[in-house]
């Protein structure tokens, strides 16, 4: 809540102030304000992504999850698609990793385009490409990891932990892995060190090093294979065991991408059951939020685009992540369903007069935590969707900064549909800092501002939101997708 000031002399019958109802900026609970079919639409909506974030842990799971509602909804394979008229719905795949979708709009793509970009990888550990040992002293199975993205390694100790990904065998043929997610399914750990012999070694860490990044091995196995002549027999059950559930050998690691993540399903937090509490929550919030945006979207006026990228947690890089020319080929090739020899200055110019979305999560403030934050200008869990002009760190450099003007439009957007929002920056001046795909995408000259879902305990594997903002977050893509 802004703080109160300027004058209370005038109150009307209810005891509030005019002045403060006219001049000053409001910010309230949503649970307040609820009305009862909003209340059941709210708690249906988290029912289901919770599901969602249950069923897609691994990168390739959430991929494989979007194609399919994308598929059950009438969106094809834009490369089986011949000719498109205004409602044609398309979708295209990146390497496994990444999802465009475009529902084409009335007027032509070089008007512009409403683009909702979110990202589907999260921070987790990753098996390296040569991760299997057997500890010599103690004879039992590891796998070395190097994690991904921003962790603080110390939380990824001692909880259970579940495997995703996939293998590319020598033959060429590709196998998903997806092991400790059932409740009959074993789980693996990293194990921490009791709290009795600490002392001399992990208690005098500063805390990025309490686990070291060397030290994030993971506890695969204590049984030797049956075979009187092999050397490390624990290792070899491993292999063995692998050999026959997947077909798989050691070398097969190395064309291998295998996540680990937390272990179980997505679950209410609260005695009230208000909020969730989950693994991958940034960004898969938006990723599932956008999806369902995008999945009732008939025949927009511009063209609607939802896209789910990869390594956003690391930069942003590679061939997956927004940097990759992925999005800027999707958008050509949506103009080459009407216009086969488009000019690249078409393309172009699309680009420039869209309007994005980078719809990113970001830092409700935790009540342990306060003094991180500024709190006039900083988020709250159960206000809604959270707008952020720009982004950056340390004033404001690499910021994406969303000029005053589409802030103003997206603003009277979520306003005259009444959608509940606030403003809300990432931490005091100079605490720290973040940046989200944002500035990439304004590279190509659209206008482009951060929305996203509050969260507390961020990038953590038990990542917190409220049921209403994630809610308000679905609401405000509907609103965007009918933006002309
Ligand atoms: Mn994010
Ligand atoms: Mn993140």
């Amino acid at each position: 809540m802004p703080p109160k000031k300027g004058a209370k002399k005038k109150k009307d019958k209810d005891g509030k102030s005019k002045l403060e109802e006219k001049l000053l900026y409001k910010e309230e609970m949503i649970w307040d304000h609820l009305s009862k079919k909003d209340e059941k639409a709210v708690m249906r909506f988290a029912e289901d992504y919770k599901d969602f974030l249950t069923r897609g842990k691994g990168l390739r799971e959430v991929a494989r999850m979007i194609i399919a509602a994308a598929e059950d909804a009438g969106f094809r394979d834009l490369a089986k698609v011949r000719t498109a008229k205004a409602g044609t719905k398309v979708y295209v795949v990146n390497r496994g990793k990444g999802v465009a979708m475009a529902v084409l709009g009335k007027r032509p793509i070089t008007d512009g385009i409403n683009v909702v970009a979110s990202h589907i990888d999260a921070p987790r550990l990753d098996l390296k490409q040569k991760p299997l040992y057997e500890d010599g002293a103690t004879k039992l199975a590891m796998f070395k990891t190097h994690y991904y993205g921003g962790v603080k390694k110390y939380q990824w100790a001692s909880i259970p932990l579940s495997l995703h990904g996939s293998v590319v065998l020598a033959s060429g043929k590709t196998v998903d892995i997806t092991i400790g997610e059932g409740p009959d399914e074993p789980v693996f750990v990293v194990p921490d060190l009791l709290p009795h012999l600490w002392r001399q070694s992990q208690a005098k860490r500063k805390a990025p090093e309490v686990m070291k990044g060397e030290d994030m091995n993971i506890l695969v196995a204590s049984r030797p294979v049956d075979d009187e002549k092999a050397k490390d027999k624990v290792k070899l059950a491993v292999l063995d065991h692998l050999n026959r559930k997947y077909g798989m050998v050691e070398e097969d690691f190395v064309s291998a991408e295998i996540e680990a993540v937390p272990a179980g399903p997505a679950r209410d937090v609260g005695i009230d059951r208000s909020m969730i509490g989950a693994y991958g929550q940034d960004d898969r919030v938006c990723a599932y939020t956008s999806l369902q945006a995008i999945l009732g979207v008939k025949v927009p006026e511009r063209t609607a685009v939802a896209i789910f990228v990869d390594k956003e947690e690391i930069g942003s890089d590679s061939n997956t992540g927004i940097k990759s020319r992925f999005f800027q080929n999707f958008v050509g090739d949506l103009m080459a369903l009407s216009d086969r020899s488009y000019p690249d200055s078409g393309l172009r110019r699309a680009l420039a007069r869209s309007k994005c979305l980078s719809s990113d999560v970001n830092a409700g403030i935790n009540p342990n935590f306060k003094e991180v934050h500024e709190p006039q200008n900083a988020a709250l869990i159960g206000r809604g969707i959270v707008i952020t002009k720009f982004t950056g760190a340390g004033g404001k450099y690499t910021a994406n900064d969303a000029s005053a003007e589409y802030v103003g439009e997206i603003r009277s957007m979520l306003n005259k549909a009444k959608v509940p929002w606030q403003y809300g920056a990432l931490g005091k001046v100079d605490e720290g800092g973040g940046g989200t795909v944002a500035k990439f995408l304004a590279e190509l000259d659209m206008d482009v501002i951060d929305a996203g879902t509050a969260l507390i305990s961020m990038h953590s594997p038990f990542e917190i939101s409220s049921k209403v903002d994630v809610w308000s977050t679905f609401r405000a893509f509907e609103e965007f997708y009918k933006l002309k």
